[in-house]
């Protein structure tokens, strides 16, 4: 059995609070939310905080408010974001994303802000202690050669959140708190293509608050690609959002990859469909613009060269579904039989 190392304990009741700690704890602190990924790794001797920031009875991120957009707080589980009328109705690629993360029980469990803050993940490093210490550990942790790419001085570990795809094809911004004060800064702009340092928040910062722009006009969604369909993480995952003129002709397009790098992938994808119709011609050029995007390593599951190959699917079925055909049976055979 796995345990957990010894670890110091604070649940703030305040936001405030809460980056007050973190802050005067420096950087062996972490904040934990759900714990779902965090505790895990705990115990896997991958992250080993000194002292962890429980953010569970910090009322304030647990807000959802509707106006000109909609503000989710951080705190917020994936089952109630999944729950949530205006996020199915306006937002359904968050809605789809968040409701393919992991199980039911996970999801009632795990928040939106750890999904955002989410650790990328390796076939060399999400394996027990004795595992990795086998074979020297890594760069990530403990070690100091990256066995997915030898020669790298970076880590390549891959960017498995589902919902930050989503969020990027949204629009979305995010409002970040530390001790220090507090900043707003886009969703797309919160990730670094480095497998170790894949977040530009600042140590000690909080993310309190998804914000998301009005989605007047805008219909969007999510597909992902996962060995079981009942629960795994994404080992592609494809968010698309347009905004179309009356006659269809596409006004505004963003297509998001996840897990194919250490952040999502905001592709050239929608500059393809602007001024055009979702005929299955344009359609497929836009698959095939934003696979060239798509660089998928070996250190995730499934062979590289057929996950770079059905990218173009994956796009196509988003952006058919978008045009408004009926992919129902689609999505039942892949969540049955993705491979
Ligand atoms: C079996 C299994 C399957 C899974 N499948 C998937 C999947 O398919 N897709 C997927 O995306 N995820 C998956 N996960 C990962 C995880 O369950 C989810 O991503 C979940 O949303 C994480 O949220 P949490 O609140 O539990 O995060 P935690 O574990 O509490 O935290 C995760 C990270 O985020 C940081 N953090 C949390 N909240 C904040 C905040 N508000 N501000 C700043 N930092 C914060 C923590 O410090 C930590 O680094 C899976 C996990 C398991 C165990
Ligand atoms: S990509 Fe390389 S350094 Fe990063 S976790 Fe995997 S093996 Fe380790």
């Amino acid at each position: 059995m796995m345990r957990l190392p010894w670890f110091g304990y604070h649940a703030p009741r305040t936001l405030a609070e809460a980056a007050r700690i973190l802050a005067a704890e420096g950087p062996n602190a972490m904040a934990i939310a759900g714990g779902t990924d965090l505790l895990p790794n705990m115990k896997r001797r991958q992250q080993v905080p000194a002292t962890l920031v429980s953010l569970r009875q910090v009322d304030a991120l647990r807000t959802l408010r509707n106006g000109s957009g909609l503000a989710l707080g951080a705190g917020l589980t994936l089952a109630e974001v999944v729950a949530a009328a205006p996020v199915r109705t306006h937002y359904a690629a968050l809605a789809q994303a968040a409701g393919q993360v992991a199980t039911p029980q996970l999801r009632n469990m795990g928040t939106l802000g750890g999904n955002l803050c989410l650790d990328t993940r390796c076939n060399y490093y999400n394996q027990n202690y004795e595992w990795r210490k086998a074979i020297d550990f890594c760069l990530k942790k403990d070690g100091g050669t990256c066995w997915v790419a030898t020669a790298s001085k970076r880590c390549v570990a891959v960017s498995s959140t589902d919902c930050a795809p989503a969020l990027i094809a949204l629009d979305a911004k995010v409002k970040l708190v530390a001790a220090a004060g507090e900043r707003e800064v886009a969703a797309a702009d919160l990730y670094l293509n480095d497998g170790i340092d894949y977040l530009a928040r600042k140590p000690g910062e909080i993310l309190a608050e998804v914000r998301l722009p009005d989605a007047t006009g805008w219909k969007s969604c999510y597909w992902k690609l996962r060995r079981r369909g009942a629960f795994d993480f994404p080992v592609l995952g494809v968010a698309a959002a347009v905004r179309t003129a009356p006659d269809g002709t596409v006004e505004d397009a963003r297509i998001v990859l996840g897990a194919v790098a250490s952040r999502p992938v905001v592709t050239k994808g929608g500059e393809v469909l602007v001024g055009r119709k979702l005929t299955d011609d344009v359609i497929a050029e836009a698959g095939t613009k934003v696979a060239s995007r798509a660089k998928p390593l070996d250190n995730a599951d499934l062979d590289i060269y057929w996950r770079k190959e059905v990218v173009a699917s994956f796009v196509g079925y988003a952006l058919r579904e978008l045009r408004g055909d009926d992919m129902r049976a689609t999505r039942l055979r892949i969540a049955k039989h993705p491979v």
